[in-house]
């Protein structure tokens, strides 16, 4: 008689339940290795399941280093962008941070990870189909300590201001205004600015504003107030 091994036993041999995409993304992050990005990130991006931030048909590409649709004509961040974002912004436990462009949720995921259960994401979204979906996965995904809004992000959320970190994931014509007031002393932001040819911008407020360019992007744009019409 064959005995079917129980999922139990297979866990035990180490063996992935089908479909949990384990390997897929170590695989994903050790490509990502050698790339400036530390350990505490790699870590970070290895425990969030990315399959759970697409949608369902494109799951089986969830862990290439590529962008993917998500709907409403936007895309998910390749996972060495969102690597490179968060290990610029120096995440720390207990940090509070404000995202702008949620989008699927899974950025916002990566830098729950990274704050851990002390801090928390604010994260604004201007469709509400995809406030929906970013709520679904990251609900799908077990993340509580991220809050998905409904609005326009370029005016920030001044009723949760001031932000140790704030992250931009679409493209803006400059640093909106509301954003550098709601930013700490102390604090740091990561942008995309430019319409056809961006630069990623890592801007550190202290007694004046520091603006390190980080290089040629590229993203879908900001739209909003203090964004794109
Ligand atoms: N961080 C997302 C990437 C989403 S792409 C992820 O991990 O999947 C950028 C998102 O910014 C899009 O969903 C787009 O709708 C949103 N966006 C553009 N302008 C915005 C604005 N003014 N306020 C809020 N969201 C905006």
């Amino acid at each position: 008689m064959v005995k079917l091994k129980s999922h139990r036993d297979s866990m035990k041999e180490g063996k992935v339940e089908r479909g949990d995409y384990k390997e897929e993304r170590e695989r994903m992050v050790a490509l990502l290795r050698g790339q400036g990005i530390g350990i505490e990130v790699l870590e970070a991006m290895k425990r969030v399941k990315r399959h759970l931030f697409v949608p369902p048909d494109l799951r089986d590409q969830a862990y290439g280093d590529y962008p993917l649709p998500i709907g409403e004509g936007q895309t998910i961040s390749a996972p060495h962008m969102v690597a490179l974002m968060c290990e610029y912004l120096e995440l720390e436990k207990g940090d509070k941070v404000l995202e702008v462009g949620a989008g699927s949720g899974y950025h916002a995921a990566v830098i729950a990870e990274l704050i851990g259960s002390e801090g928390r994401v604010y994260t604004i979204e201007r469709h509400p189909y995809l406030v929906d979906f970013a709520i679904r996965n990251l609900n799908k995904a077990g993340y509580e300590n991220v809050v998905v809004i409904l609005g326009d992000g370029t005016l920030g959320l001044p009723e949760h201001a001031p932000f140790d970190k704030i992250c931009v994931t679409c493209a803006a014509p400059a640093v909106p205004p509301p954003l550098l007031e709601q930013l700490k002393t102390g604090g740091k932001m990561v942008i995309p600015i430019g319409r056809f040819a961006q630069k990623l911008y890592l801007v550190k407020k202290r007694n004046g504003i520091e603006k390190q360019n980080k290089g040629g992007v590229v993203f879908v744009p900001l739209v909003g107030r203090f964004g794109f019409r």
